[in-house]
C-alpha cells in the first residue's frame, strides 16, 4: 500500500484517538526510518522512548525469532527461565533496593497499576493506608488507576469519576509534599524525570526529603521510570544519575523490550510480600517472547557498552544545545536535559517547528505545545546528533 491508500484506510477503519501524521512507516534501522514512499528520516525520538536501542536492534530481533520457534506463550501458572532471568538481571541493576523482586506486565500503564495496587495491598495491612500522592504535570498512563495518578486535568477531562484517594503536589516543593502526607497515605509516586510533561527533572534534595517524609509516615516512595529508566540518563535508572535515594517500588516499560511490549514493577521484599496469589496478575505478562526480548536488550546494553555511549553522546548533545541556545536565544525559553532526554522549551508554539522538521526528514515531537522533545536511541552517534541539531537550528531560523 502507498501512503495515500494507508491514509484512506485509516480514515475509514481506525478510531481517531491519535493525532497521526499522514506518513506510513515501513522500515527502521538504528536511528533511521523509511516511509512507504521511500523517504528517509533521522529519528531522534524512536518509538517515543520504546526503541531505546534504535529500530530493530539485531540481538533483540534474533532473540525474538529464536524464542518464537520454541515457545511463544505459556500462562503464569507455570515457570520459564526467561522470566526469572530477566527478573534477576533487573534486580542486579538495583543494588540500592534491598531484596527487590519483579512482576512483569505488558505496558507502562499496567506497571503503574501494579505499583498503585501493591501500595494499597500493603497499606490495608498497615492500618488502612490507601491514599496516593503524585506530582502535577506527571504522566503514569491511560487506564483508570494510572490516569487517576496522572496530574494533568486535560487528560482526565470527561473521564470522571476517577479513583478516589489521589492528590497531586507541585514538583520539587518539599513543603507541599509534607502537607499532603498523612497517616492514611499509602505511597508517593513520581517520575524522577517527567517525560510526557516536557522533561522536568526532580531535584535530588527533593527526593531525599521525600524519602524521609515517606519513612516518617510509613508510606512507600515509588518511582515511575517507564520513560527515564533503562539507561537513557547514563545509568540504568534515572534516580541513580540524580544521586537520589532508592525507592521502595520502581517500574519500567518502554525501552525494556527494545520494541516488544513488556512492563515490569520491582518492589523491595518487604513490599513484594503483600502481592500474594489472587491479589494481582496478568495473562500475557512476562511471557517467554517478551522476556527473551528484554534479556537481549540488557545483553545489548552491556556488550555494546551503551551506558558509556549515552554519557559520551549526552555530553556532545549538551554542547550542541548550548550552541543552539547561543544562535536562537530569543526564541528559546529554556532547555532541560538529563542524559538523552531533552526538552527545548520555545517562546512560541512548537507545532509548526515540529511539522517543518518532519518535512525535512527529522523526527522529534512536541509536548505541551511549546516543548520540543528528543529521546534519542542509546546507540545514537555524535554525527547523527549533530545532523539533527543542525536541522532544528535551520528550521528555527525560519521562524
Ligand atoms: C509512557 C508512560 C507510561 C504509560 O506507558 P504505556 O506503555 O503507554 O501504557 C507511564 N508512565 C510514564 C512515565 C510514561 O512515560
Amino acid at each position: 500500500m502507498n501512503t495515500a491508500d494507508v491514509t484512506d484506510a485509516y480514515a475509514k477503519f481506525m478510531i481517531g484517538n491519535y493525532a497521526r501524521n499522514p506518513i506510513a512507516m515501513v522500515r527502521g534501522e538504528g536511528s533511521r526510518l523509511w516511509d512507504a514512499d521511500g523517504k528517509r528520516y533521522l529519528d531522534l525520538l524512536p518509538g517515543l522512548g520504546v526503541d531505546g536501542l534504535g529500530h530493530c536492534p539485531p540481538r533483540v530481533v534474533a532473540a525474538i525469532k529464536k524464542q518464537a520457534d520454541s515457545l511463544l506463550h505459556i500462562h503464569n501458572n507455570y515457570m520459564w527461565e526467561q522470566q526469572c532471568l530477566l527478573g534477576k538481571a533487573l534486580v542486579e541493576k538495583l543494588p540500592e533496593m534491598i531484596d527487590a523482586k519483579a512482576f512483569f506486565c505488558n505496558s507502562g500503564t499496567e506497571a503503574s497499576e501494579a505499583a498503585i495496587k501493591i501500595a494499597r495491598l500493603r497499606g490495608k495491612q498497615k492500618g488502612g493506608k490507601w491514599k496516593l500522592i503524585s506530582v502535577e504535570n506527571g504522566f503514569h498512563g491511560r487506564t483508570y488507576g494510572a490516569l487517576s495518578a496522572t496530574g494533568q486535568p486535560g487528560l482526565q477531562k470527561n473521564c470522571e469519576p476517577l479513583l478516589p484517594g489521589f492528590t497531586y503536589v507541585p514538583l520539587n516543593d518539599i513543603a507541599a509534599l509534607e502537607n499532603a502526607l498523612d497517616a492514611e497515605t499509602a505511597g508517593f509516586m513520581i517520575e524522577p524525570v517527567q517525560g510526557e510533561g516536557g522533561i522536568f527533572i526532580a531535584r535530588a534534595e527533593y527526593l531525599k526529603a521525600a524519602r524521609e517524609l515517606c519513612n516518617r509516615h510509613g508510606a512507600l516512595l515509588k518511582y515511575d521510570e517507564v520513560q527515564c529508566g533503562m539507561g537513557r540518563t547514563g545509568d540504568y535508572f534515572a534516580y541513580q544519575t540524580l544521586k537520589a535515594p532508592a525507592p521502595d517500588v520502581i517500574w519500567l516499560a518502554k525501552a525494556l523490550g527494545g520494541g516488544f511490549p513488556i512492563g515490569a514493577m520491582l518492589a523491595k521484599a518487604e513490599v513484594a510480600q503483600y502481592m500474594v496469589p489472587g491479589t494481582h496478575g496478568t495473562t500475557f505478562g512476562g511471557n517467554p517472547l517478551a522476556c527473551a526480548a528484554g534479556l537481549a536488550v540488557i545483553e545489548t546494553i552491556e556488550q555494546d557498552q551503551l551506558i558509556a555511549n549515552v554519557r559520551e553522546t549526552a555530553a556532545h548533545l549538551q554542547t550542541l544545545l548550548a550552541d543552539l541556545r547561543g544562535r536562537h536565544g530569543g526564541k528559546i525559553n529554556e532547555i532541560r536535559q538529563l542524559g538523552l532526554m531533552v526538552g527545548i522549551d520555545l517562546k512560541f508554539s512548537g507545532k509548526p517547528v515540529f511539522a517543518r522538521c518532519l518535512e525535512v526528514g527529522l523526527m522529534i515531537n512536541v509536548t505541551h505545545d511549546t516543548t520540543l522533545r528528543l529521546l534519542p536511541a542509546m546507540n545514537v552517534t555524535k554525527v547523527e546528533l549533530s545532523e539533527g541539531m543542525e536541522i532544528i537550528s535551520r528550521v528555527l531560523a525560519e521562524f
